[in-house]
């Protein structure tokens, strides 16, 4: 399935690094450990999460043979444990929007943040057509008025998914796009608006702002909006996105993980590094550019794939 190929190259790196220390009656000893370590270090997962796989694996089999089955069931059930977190993922797969959180009442307005290139339009494009398959009414906002090309590209992902958009000319606030697109969204029964923000690199300090303005203004037209934030990353750049991740997390108070481009990277393991520094939890998953490439992400899915 996608997965399993968009994990292909991560798995590669894990297959060479990793997976041949383990032969059957191999013995566990410092030096293999160190091994391993370094292995899991390079799929990108974080020197934390390495090092607590290999602690377990010392503590149950250091200085012994081990059969490779019983070392796998140990690495997959801690990484299962760390990417579970604290069961504020325990959607139901089945079922893709299950890790939303949708208004009980109303239209859900979900916020997309992310840096330029990351892959935001295209799966704002794709959580849209998510939600149109399950009868959804949707609504876009394009609020990244600092880029032409990205309201033209948000307005083609419109006419070809046949939902409404609102734009405004550049340079227009996006607070004031937020606010329309809500309005919009209200007045033609939506039960969905989703709203682009601006994914322009800048300070700390405006950032915040203009996020706190956009939370602001949509709060009052829509109670309790936005009902997610979800913050889109790049899985190519690996882990060295993760500490500016973190302060747009911060700032549009992100409720959710969007991890694009899984497909293209052999730094699959960041998926680990994520849940342990941003504590929150990733929820989907880019598979690839088309459209339907988008998967719920579901830690136990993730782990059995990345070990298939
Ligand atoms: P934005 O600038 O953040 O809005 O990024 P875009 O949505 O325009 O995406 C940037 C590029 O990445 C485009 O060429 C997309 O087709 C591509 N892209 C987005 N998501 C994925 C994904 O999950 N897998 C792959 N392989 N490419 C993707």
């Amino acid at each position: 399935d996608k997965l399993k190929s968009a994990l292909t190259k991560t798995k590669d790196v894990l297959r060479t690094d990793v997976r041949d220390l383990f032969k059957a009656g191999v013995i566990l000893d410092d030096a293999k450990l160190e091994e391993f370590f370094r292995g899991l270090v390079t799929t990108d997962m974080g020197v934390v999460a390495a090092q607590s796989i290999v602690d377990e694996l010392k503590a149950k089999f250091g200085g012994r043979t081990v059969e490779p089955d019983d070392v796998w069931g140990v690495v997959k059930g801690k990484l299962k444990e760390i990417l579970r977190g604290e069961g504020d993922c325990n959607w139901d797969v089945t079922d893709p929007l299950s890790p939303l959180n949708l208004a009980e009442e109303g239209p859900t307005v979900i916020l997309v943040c992310g840096v330029n290139g990351v892959g935001k339009t295209t799966s704002i494009a794709k959580l849209a057509n998510y939600l149109q398959k399950a009868g959804k009414k949707v609504v876009l906002a394009a609020g990244d008025t600092f880029r032409a090309a990205a309201v033209a590209q948000l307005t083609m992902w419109s006419e070809r998914l046949g939902c409404e958009i609102v734009t405004k000319p550049a340079g227009t606030d996006p607070a004031a796009v937020a606010f329309e697109g809500c309005d919009r969204g209200v007045e033609s029964g939506a039960d969905v608006i989703i709203i682009d923000t601006a994914g322009r690199l800048q300070t700390h300090q405006n950032l915040m702002q203009e996020l706190g303005k956009i939370h602001r203004v949509i709060g009052k037209r829509i109670p309790g909006a936005p009902h997610e934030s979800l913050l889109v990353l790049d899985a190519t750049t690996g882990q060295n996105g993760l500490s500016q991740a973190t302060k747009f997390s911060e700032a549009a108070n992100c409720t959710g993980i969007v991890l694009a481009k899984l497909d293209g990277t052999a730094k699959g393991g960041v998926v680990v590094a994520i849940r342990e520094k941003m504590g929150i939890p990733v929820k989907y998953v880019g598979v690839g550019e088309q459209i339907d490439d988008m998967e719920l992400f579901s830690p136990d899915d993730f782990v059995d794939a990345l070990f298939s």
